[in-house]
């Protein structure tokens, strides 16, 4: 069987097993070593500056990317070790109809110009508060949203500099439709989980729990275009 290395451009653990365990699972003839930042040694700054999910994507393996090339011993040698290899990087987020697609980018620091914080994520609580307040006395139907997903791929052989790697980077995307619910529900999940209620159900995604939204969810969808992507490569 062949094999192939990705590494992901995350420390997310969260992250790293949902998507070895989908692509696994999905893979035909490819056995996938998945791999995250923590097998690189040093902090490696990784920019988020696009203005939408495909340009936070492509960012995140640009930054990785501009890295190993500074390095002077050949990092990508020692971590791909002569198999395929690939960056994969995602950015996702909720847009929310009545507030013209926000927070989309800046989702996982929604709260944080009220906090002072900055540039840093704002706590899931901050972010949840500020998006009912946001959402006061607009009712259910007016209160539709979405979850996004990009993901970014991008081969690691024959990139000479990087145009190369933007050029060479594909984009693989998924949605769930839904709307934001009145208040908070369920303790599952994270981020905006307890007020999504994806189209279909009743209950929130903090509700329902991993199996059900990892079935339906827009992570899951971008994945599994991605796996069938690979699988057409591979086959
Ligand atoms: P990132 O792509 O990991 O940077 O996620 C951006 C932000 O979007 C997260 O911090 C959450 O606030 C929100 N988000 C993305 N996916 C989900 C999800 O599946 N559930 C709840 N919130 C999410």
């Amino acid at each position: 069987m062949k094999e192939c290395t990705i590494l992901l451009v995350t420390h997310n653990k969260h992250k790293v097993e949902e998507i070895r365990a989908m692509l696994q699972e999905y893979s035909q003839s490819v056995v996938y070593k998945v791999l995250s930042l923590d097998v690189i040694p040093e902090k490696v700054e990784i920019v988020e500056d696009g203005t939408t999910f495909e340009e936070n994507a492509l960012a995140k393996n640009v930054s990785l990317m501009r890295w190993m090339f500074s390095q002077k011993n050949n990092v990508i040698e020692d971590i791909f070790s002569n198999e395929e290899g690939w960056l994969l990087a995602d950015d996702s987020g909720l847009e929310v109809d009545a507030l013209q697609g926000a927070p989309g980018i800046y989702s996982a620091r929604f709260a944080a110009g009220e906090l002072g914080t900055g540039m840093e994520n704002s706590p899931d609580e901050a972010n949840n508060a500020k998006l009912l307040r946001e959402l006061d006395g607009i009712p259910i139907p007016s209160r539709q949203a979405r979850f996004r997903c990009v993901m970014a791929l991008t081969p690691v052989s024959n990139l000479a500099d990087l145009s190369d790697l933007i050029e060479q980077t594909e984009f693989f995307s998924g949605s769930c439709e839904g709307h934001i619910a009145l208040e908070g529900h369920g303790k599952k999940g994270f981020g905006y989980d307890p007020l999504f209620i994806p189209d279909g159900y009743t209950q929130s995604f903090a509700e329902l729990g991993e199996s059900v939204k990892n079935s339906i969810s827009h992570r899951f969808k971008a994945l599994k275009n991605l796996a069938n992507h690979l699988n057409q490569k591979y086959r």
